[in-house]
């Protein structure tokens, strides 16, 4: 089946609010018209600013984490409603960065994945194994554990909703790739985990993204592997000339 490549920027703790706005300005024309969906994941001070530039555009935007409370005390937390507020679609839930710098486990994420569908934002749940559970060849069983963990508030009803992000922890912010068949792999055993999940109606349309120093020269050969669609751009995504270059890979 024909997936449309899905391709979103996570500019992590970068851009001051001129600086998001001069990112977001220099993204939108070159990405106008392509065939694929592309968001943009500002950090929280920047999201209102930039959803002010995006204005019509088919540009979605994307917070970074939520917390998986609705409202209360929970000091120097973000509640998906206010993302939805603040005119985000989507979060990034899981990031390797969320899981190893502030002891986010498989159970919060996935407390947070239920609390985003609640509030109606899309989840882009990341998955993704460390350089050790690699060599010790663990990659697999890893990835299904965050995967199933991750998903266990979903619900089959709202499992389209969502958006999988394979993200081999080596290979993100460190110019380390993996390779298309390296990810091919992986992405190939999420689909099988999500169509015993849900069924291959499901599993057929979900997407999975890669993410990990994908660039414009190496974009095209991940997104052409036949379970890759789309990707999470971290460093590329922060110029606007690699980050259109590919959306355009993504695109044709
Ligand atoms: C990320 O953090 O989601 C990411 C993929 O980063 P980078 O592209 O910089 O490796």
């Amino acid at each position: 089946m024909a997936r449309r490549k899905f391709v979103c920027g996570n500019w992590k703790m970068n851009m001051t609010i001129d600086e998001a706005k001069a990112l977001v300005e220099g993204i939108k024309p070159k990405v106008a018209g392509l065939e694929a969906d592309v968001a943009v994941a500002p950090p929280f001070t920047a999201l209102h600013a930039v959803a002010e530039v995006l204005g019509g555009s088919s540009i979605r935007l994307a917070a970074q984490n939520c917390h998986f409370e609705t409202k209360g005390a929970f000091t120097g937390e973000v509640a998906p409603t206010m993302l939805r507020d603040a005119c985000c679609s989507l979060v990034i839930l899981g990031h390797s960065e969320r899981r190893t710098l502030f002891k986010e486990t498989d159970e919060t994420v996935g407390k947070k994945v239920g609390a985003a569908l609640d509030a109606g934002l899309q989840p882009i749940l990341c998955v993704g194994e460390t350089l050790e559970e690699r060599d010790g060849g663990q990659t697999l069983a890893v990835v299904s554990r965050q995967l199933k963990a991750g998903l266990a508030a979903a619900g089959a009803d709202r499992a389209l909703r969502m958006v999988i992000a394979y993200e081999p922890v080596w290979a993100i912010g460190t110019g380390r790739t993996a390779t298309p068949e390296q990810a091919q792999e992986v992405h190939a055993h999420l689909r099988r985990d999500l169509e015993a999940m849900y069924g291959s109606a499901i599993s057929d349309e979900l997407r999975i993204q890669y993410g990990g120093s994908m660039k414009p020269s190496n974009a095209a050969e991940l997104l052409a592997m036949p379970d890759i669609d789309g990707g999470l751009i971290g460093g590329a995504s922060l110029k606007p000339d690699d980050f259109a270059a590919i959306v355009t890979a993504a695109a044709s």
